[in-house]
């Protein structure tokens, strides 16, 4: 080989060199990428809604040594204790060596996904078919939404005070739910209303029966009969979906993408590609100097509001309880906190690629992505991380060998959007985002590779340590 130019050398040593990560690891490591990834779809399956999140996570946590916090109890380093918040949100921590008021090592994910929500009063019958009204939750492109198999999951809350949960459509011999469209041959009217009003709000109508129940006097004898079905199957009437958590979300599996198998496709991913890291990572925590936290947060699709939600006092009272146990206090544990707030980004799309300032843009199999701010019109409603903080966080990911990019949400003034980042911000701690490049974000059916969301797992692990 012929020895480099100077000018070649000197591009080594002061440009910023990009590289496709998979050009970058060992065959060994994609082999590691690929066989974390078979867990991560089971993960994607198991867990299609926040609460199926928190039941599955506290699952693997309790088989890992967690054991639910228990106030007046005191734990020593290295016991594992975790926080569960009305079955929707979720904190895993690992006490470290350094009192919990000399700060923690937190990572922030959310198990909430953009969805159709059953209204409180949705059943009804028109033209012979029964159908329920839904309200969507978080940002869709609304017309993505129609035409797919559906599955209904959820709780409803009886009167007696028991709880019965949903979950139907997932298996192969379940029924599924779909919300219909106009075909093309009659949609002349349809078509000139804007992409974003293609399908309404008030058209996410989705269908549940077409059989009437044999009676020749009574009226709306298809809701009768589902009426009657639900009856039998869950025990509940009419009046119980006032009291309920449904939620239509996509029927299909999470799968390989590609001829070479290097990325998936799943519903849900934003943000279950780094919630299941977050999980896998504190997981595989032990006795870490400082205390390492994971939180595993709902609502954050709505903007984190909600006793739920990492923008209510929930993080704040958890930290607390852990400082208390140790006569510390909560303040100065938060403002000693390093945090990564794991997140997904918007990867590059060639078919869309105007959207993204390419020198700025992340990109599939760059490995996982760190965003020090995000935002819009002019870096409003982000945290940005400072200058030190993520001369921090690039060191450490340099030092473990793990696989990063940076990347911001989109060209400037094209759009944008906000992660927990800046909630975690605001009661004083450090904090970056750090995620998993997607592709069609939000969509029933979302694209990631598999060497970014291994990478996550690496840069939470190493982070945690
Ligand atoms: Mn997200
Ligand atoms: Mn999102």
């Amino acid at each position: 080989m012929s020895e480099k130019t100077k000018a070649e050398q000197l591009k080594d040593h002061l440009c910023l060199n990009r590289k496709n990560g998979l050009l970058r690891v060992s065959d060994d490591c994609i082999e590691k990428a690929y066989a974390f990834c078979e867990d991560y779809k089971a993960f994607l399956n198991a867990a299609k809604t926040e609460r199926e999140a928190v039941i599955e996570a506290v699952k693997l946590a309790e088989s890992k040594g967690f054991v639910p916090f228990e106030e007046g109890q005191t734990y020593a380093a290295g016991e594992k204790v975790y926080f569960n918040n009305r079955g929707k949100t979720v904190a895993f921590a690992v006490i470290g060596t350094e009192p919990v008021e000399n700060g923690l090592r937190l990572t922030a994910a959310h198990i909430d996904s953009p969805r159709l929500d059953i209204k409180p009063n949705p059943l009804y019958e028109d033209l012979e078919l029964a159908l329920l009204k839904t309200h969507y939750y978080g940002g869709i492109k609304k017309y993505q939404w129609t035409a797919v198999p559906l599955a209904l999951h959820g709780v409803f809350a009886l009167r007696d005070g028991k709880t019965v949960t949903v979950s139907l459509g997932e298996q192969a011999d379940e029924p599924k739910f779909v919300v219909n469209d106009l075909l093309p041959h009659l949609a002349s009217e349809q078509n000139k209303r804007t992409l974003n009003e293609g399908i309404k709000g008030e058209e996410l109508n989705v269908l549940v029966g077409s059989r009437p129940f044999r009676d020749d006097k009574a009226s709306e004898l298809v809701k009768l009969n589902i009426l009657e079905l639900l009856f039998e199957k869950y025990g509940i009437t009419e009046s119980d979906f006032l009291s309920a958590e449904l939620e239509c979300v996509p029927a299909f599996t999470a799968s390989d993408i590609g001829f070479d198998r290097s990325m998936i496709g799943s519903y849900g991913q934003d943000d279950r590609v780094c919630a299941y890291p977050a999980l896998r990572a504190i997981c595989d925590t032990e006795n870490p100097r400082y205390t390492a936290m994971a939180v595993l947060t709902d609502k954050e699709e709505i903007g984190s509001d909600g006793n739920t939600g990492l923008n209510s006092a929930f993080l704040k009272y958890t930290v607390g309880d852990l400082c208390r146990m140790q006569g510390g206090d909560v303040t100065l544990a938060l403002r000693r906190t390093k945090c990564l707030s794991a997140d997904v980004n918007a990867a590059t799309d060639p078919t869309f690629k105007d959207v993204m300032e390419a020198k700025n843009a992340s990109y599939l199999n760059y490995g996982v992505c760190l965003t020090k701010y995000t935002g819009s019109r002019g870096k409003a409603g982000t945290s940005d991380a400072s200058a030190e903080y993520v001369g921090y966080v690039r060191q450490l990911l340099d030092d473990a060998g793990i696989i990063w990019q940076t990347g911001e949400l989109g060209r400037v003034d094209i759009g944008g959007g906000g992660t927990v980042a800046m909630y975690v911000a605001n009661l004083g701690a450090d904090v970056i985002d750090l995620g998993v490049p997607v592709l069609s974000m939000h969509a029933p059916f979302e694209t990631t590779a598999k060497l970014d969301v291994y990478m996550c797992y690496r840069a939470m692990a190493e982070f945690c340590k």
